[in-house]
């Protein structure tokens, strides 16, 4: 957000020293102070709001294997070697959420095991998803194709005819999962600074200082992790990351017959149960694409009656369920639709990791190792490089 000189308060506020400034307090930002921790490294986390105000508090808590593209058209755009790596990055990152996050931190955040189905909304679906399965199955990835009665059992409607099931997949409650972490942080001395906006980046020499509108936090390096909102802090990353809108719903009164996370029509569509019975759902973007960007998180009417339309029609016995949430929230799209790892070309101390195209909880944990591994000039960001752009 741009600041007039009348309402610069910030002369004379406190100024804090650490090794790494993590700029944005949603799962990328804290994934990256958690790397900082486990390395030993001093951290603050500046956040212009509070924990997890961005996309990480309004998403849906898909802890899912991929990207929104099926995997043949991941290998048609990229090529087998870096579709099987998308694939393997993002198991990876599940990984590290349910056996370190979960398992040996012992963050609380409704992890639930039920897997999920990428459905096909139509017969040209249906078969490049069919493809889709039998490479991932070819590239040794643990999937299945279900159909049928076998189908039913896991989506509790008739109207989805085939769809690939990813049983490792987990449905999570991202907001406890970023506040588990981030609590435990604060224990480890990482200093959580909320309602700090940051106003400028500025590096001297080695020195990074980040102004922000209640402090100056100086610093070896600064990470930004401000997804849709990067350009309003760092204008520069501005064509990088395009802010698209998402919205979802919440449905209660309904029966339990939905089991897994579903994904359908390229991930346009999707719904998943909650451990309290009530169903999360959102989508519906297609039909609004001109409409459905920029940061506000204000829903509207059409793509919320969409939504609510195709979960009535295609789960007649929810016909009288009720709505009782309904919200969205800003995502941040990069032009090939993987996440950015990379640093300023003027000031390379400051690095980011944005970009993750509707897929912060599936490369967010990955992202931050590979920021930090540039960072520290330990290795390249892999799959995630924001030099692979420039080669295109
Ligand atoms: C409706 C919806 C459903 C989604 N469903 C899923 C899903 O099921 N699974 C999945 O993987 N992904 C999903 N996503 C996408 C996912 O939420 C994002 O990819 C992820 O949260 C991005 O995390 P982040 O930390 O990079 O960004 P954010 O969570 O947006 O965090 C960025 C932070 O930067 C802060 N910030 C901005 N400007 C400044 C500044 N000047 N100074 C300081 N701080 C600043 C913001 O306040 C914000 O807290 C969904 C998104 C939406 C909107």
């Amino acid at each position: 957000m741009s600041v007039s000189v009348w309402r610069d308060h910030s002369k004379g506020a406190d100024t804090i020293a650490v090794d790494v400034a993590v700029i944005g307090a949603g799962v990328a930002g804290i994934a990256v102070a958690r790397q900082c921790e486990k390395r030993g490294l001093s951290c603050a986390v500046i956040e212009a709001r509070d924990l997890a105000a961005g996309a990480t508090g309004r998403n849906a808590g898909f802890a899912m294997t991929g990207l929104a593209d099926p995997y043949e058209a991941l290998v048609e755009r990229f090529g087998r070697k870096t579709a099987r790596e998308l694939w393997t990055v993002s198991q990876a990152n599940l990984e590290e959420i349910v056996d370190d996050v979960v398992g040996g931190e012992g963050v609380e955040c409704d992890l639930v095991p039920c897997g999920s189905v990428v459905a096909a909304w139509d017969e040209a679906e249906r078969s490049i998803l069919e493809r889709s399965c039998a490479m991932l199955v070819h590239d040794g990835f643990d999937v299945c194709w279900l159909e049928g009665d076998a189908l039913f059992a896991k989506l509790g409607s008739r109207a989805y005819d085939g769809g690939i099931f990813v049983a490792k997949d987990h449905g999570i409650h991202p907001v406890k999962l970023v506040t588990g972490i981030a609590s435990r942080l604060r224990a480890a001395g990482v200093h959580l600074l909320f309602g700090h906006e940051v106003r400028s980046i500025e590096q001297h020499k080695s020195l990074v200082t980040v102004h922000t509108s209640r402090s100056t936090v100086t610093a070896s390096y600064a990470v930004l992790c401000t997804n849709a909102y990067t350009r309003t802090v760092e204008p520069s990353l501005g064509a990088l990351v395009q802010p698209v809108r998402g919205q979802a719903l919440c449905l209660e009164g309904v029966d339990q017959s939905l089991r897994a996370l579903l994904y359908t029509d390229d991930g346009y569509q999707y719904a998943r149960p909650l451990p309290d019975g009530r169903v999360v759902a959102g989508g519906w973007r297609r039909a609004y694409a001109d409409e459905e960007v920029g940061l506000g998180d204000e829903w509207s009417i059409g793509v919320q009656a969409g939504v609510e339309r195709w979960l009535r029609e295609r789960w007649p016995q929810w016909a009288e369920a009720r709505v009782t949430h309904r919200w969205s929230g800003a995502m941040g799209f990069s032009p090939d639709g993987i996440p950015l790892v990379g640093a300023l070309s003027d000031r390379p101390r400051v690095a980011y990791a944005v970009g993750f195209t509707g897929h912060g909880m599936g490369f967010a944990f990955a992202a931050a190792r590979a920021v930090m591994r540039r960072v520290l000039q330990e290795g390249d960001a892999g799959i995630f490089a924001r030099e692979r752009l420039d080669r295109v």
